[in-house]
């Protein structure tokens, strides 16, 4: 008894069994019915998804006795001729075999003459990007100006190879991947027409080895057969694809999600004693966390899988235990641990080491609830809070504090031994700032060397712009007469140039703000940490203060006296 594959034995004779590629069948049949069938197309999609079975299926719509026809009657001589490879009119060229301009000249030469029985002469070139220059301009000559009784059909894996001006001169279709289930679908029908019993849990392995391509999965059916009898069991048929159990996937996620370290090893060594190379479970198993992913964004996500209707509940369960951002979280242990695996001996640790990392990884809170417990703290620690709340701590996650209700104050720091005096320049500099601003903001740059009621003498350091500014005589003069406003008296003023090193020289205003401002935030800052919530905020997100921002009060007290 002759043995014909499953391959060729449940080929597609028409467009309606062609699995998968709904898209391409249907424009190609209302070309037909409509008259409006191109010269040439072009086939493309990776290998086994049906283009060569698609090729025949359209020569024979065309050709059929009955036609041209949406479906080939699959019952005349000439679809049984070309069903059979035998008809005279339709030519399947390899490419990859017949890649010399010779070919194409015997071809072009062939074309010349009518079709001997039929209405059309077909070309069918599969692997077309594989043909030399020279013969894709022998070829490209004959797209140019194509006979009416001449149809090309090519088929390629690799488009890109293939010339543009060819490309240019054919109707282009692209066959898909055809997605796992229904390939498990189809993989179900064959078995059960054969009278084999296989369970839809091999039959995925099965087809998810194939890796969207039809033929191989059947051919991979074809090997399970062969090795297993009628009798398949899904064991032998893993051990036979050496694929990792699925089972073995959602075990591990479900393992890890549970934190349970020990049981995380123990994977790990079923992997080994499998004789599973630890880099293709990763590989698997980061196939498993997109899939857990994609459950996790989608509503309706079989057009983004490739899982079984089986395995999709059970992803679908897990998926619903944990946060989105938990399984990227886990995802990128995954995929970084895989890049290490790549250039490392050590793959057994590596994954033992990204497992236990899993198990270990402190699930993600959603800000919500953080913001939730603060709030807790807050109201059972809110009489000791001291001093005003830092309104951001930065720490891992950026947290918005809310402001205590009851804020006790961070008393002023000291000013620094400051005598009335000073007091009184501060209140001059702010009382000519309210006059005129721009005179305001440069003497606040000015250093207060002597200020008497017929005196005063104002420092800048020498050659500032500062100086240079008021060394004019309408701002000395305007500033002489605010003086005399402020004091009540008609005092000089006179500015002199001092060295800019001169510590010992009193402050100006500006330094004194700087230096209050800074006493100031390292008081609040000592305060933050003594802060309950901050500090319970730091421990929950494991992170430091790095930056203290003042909340700004309602009702802004002034800073300077009159
Ligand atoms: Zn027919």
């Amino acid at each position: 008894m002759s043995y014909l594959v499953l391959a060729r034995k449940w080929r597609p004779q028409t467009f309606g069994d062609l699995i998968g590629q709904e898209h391409v069948c249907r424009t190609l049949q209302n070309a037909i019915l409509s008259g409006r069938v191109a010269h040439a197309f072009l086939f493309t999609g990776a290998r086994g998804v049906g283009k060569t079975s698609a090729a025949r299926i359209l020569a024979k719509a065309l050709q059929c006795e009955r036609g041209p026809v949406a479906e080939p009657c699959n019952n005349c001589p000439a679809c049984d001729e070309i069903t059979t490879g035998n008809s005279a009119d339709v030519f399947e060229i390899d490419g990859a075999s017949n890649t010399g301009v010779e070919d194409i000249r015997e071809l072009r030469e062939n074309i010349k003459y009518l079709p001997s029985r039929c209405r059309f002469k077909i070309f069918i070139i599969d692997e077309v990007h594989m043909l030399s220059t020279s013969a894709f301009n022998a070829l490209l000559k004959t797209l140019e100006e194509p006979p009416p009784h001449v149809k090309f059909i090519f088929a390629t894996t690799e488009p890109h190879k293939v010339p543009i001006t060819i490309l240019s001169r054919c109707q282009r279709f692209d066959f898909k991947r055809i997605p796992l289930p229904k390939i498990v679908d189809h993989l179900r029908t064959i078995v059960r027409q054969e009278n084999v019993t296989v369970s839809d849990a091999s039959l995925t392995a099965i087809a998810r080895k194939g890796d969207g391509s039809l033929r191989d999965s059947l051919s991979t059916l074809d090997q399970v057969l062969a090795f297993c009898g009628d009798e398949v069991g899904d064991d032998e048929v893993l051990g036979i694809l050496g694929v990792v159990d699925r089972r073995l996937l959602t075990e591990t996620s479900r393992t890890v999600f549970s934190r349970d370290c020990r049981a995380a090893l123990d994977i790990v060594a079923r992997v080994d004693s499998c004789g599973y190379s630890m880099r293709q479970f990763c590989q698997e198993l980061i196939e498993h966390f997109r899939n857990l992913t994609v459950i996790k964004v989608t509503q309706a996500p079989s057009e983004l899988l490739d899982v079984a209707e089986g395995e999709l509940e059970e992803i679908r369960h897990q998926a619903d235990a944990v946060t989105l951002e938990d399984v990227r979280r886990h995802l990128s242990i995954l995929l970084k641990a895989e890049a290490e695996m790549a250039v490392s001996g050590f793959t057994r640790l590596i994954l033992e080491l990204a497992l236990l990392k899993m198990c270990t990884l402190v699930p993600v809170v959603p800000v919500g609830d953080i913001l939730e417990r603060l709030k807790a703290l807050e109201r059972g620690a809110g009489s000791a809070v001291h001093g005003k709340p830092a309104r951001t701590a930065r720490v891992d996650a950026p947290v918005a504090l809310e402001e205590p209700r009851t804020p006790a104050r961070v008393s002023p720091p000291a000013s620094g031994g400051s005598g009335q005096a000073r007091e009184g320049w501060a209140g001059f500099v702010s009382f000519v700032a309210g006059e005129r601003k721009r005179l305001g903001a440069i003497l606040e740059h000015g250093r207060p060397l002597r200020f008497t009621a017929e005196c005063v003498e104002i420092g800048f350091p020498a050659g500032s712009f500062h100086l240079a500014c008021l060394e004019d005589e309408e701002s000395l003069t305007s500033l002489a007469e605010m003086a005399g406003r402020y004091w009540k008296s008609s005092p000089v003023v006179r500015v002199t140039p001092v060295s800019g090193e001169a510590r010992d020289l009193p402050a100006s205003v500006r330094e004194k703000k700087n230096r209050e401002t800074a006493s100031r935030h390292r008081a609040l800052e000592e305060a933050a940490r003594k802060n309950e919530v901050v500090s319970a905020a730091l421990n929950i997100f494991g992170g430091e203060i790095d930056e203290i921002e003042e909340i700004r009060q309602k009702t802004d007290t002034k800073e300077v006296k009159d």
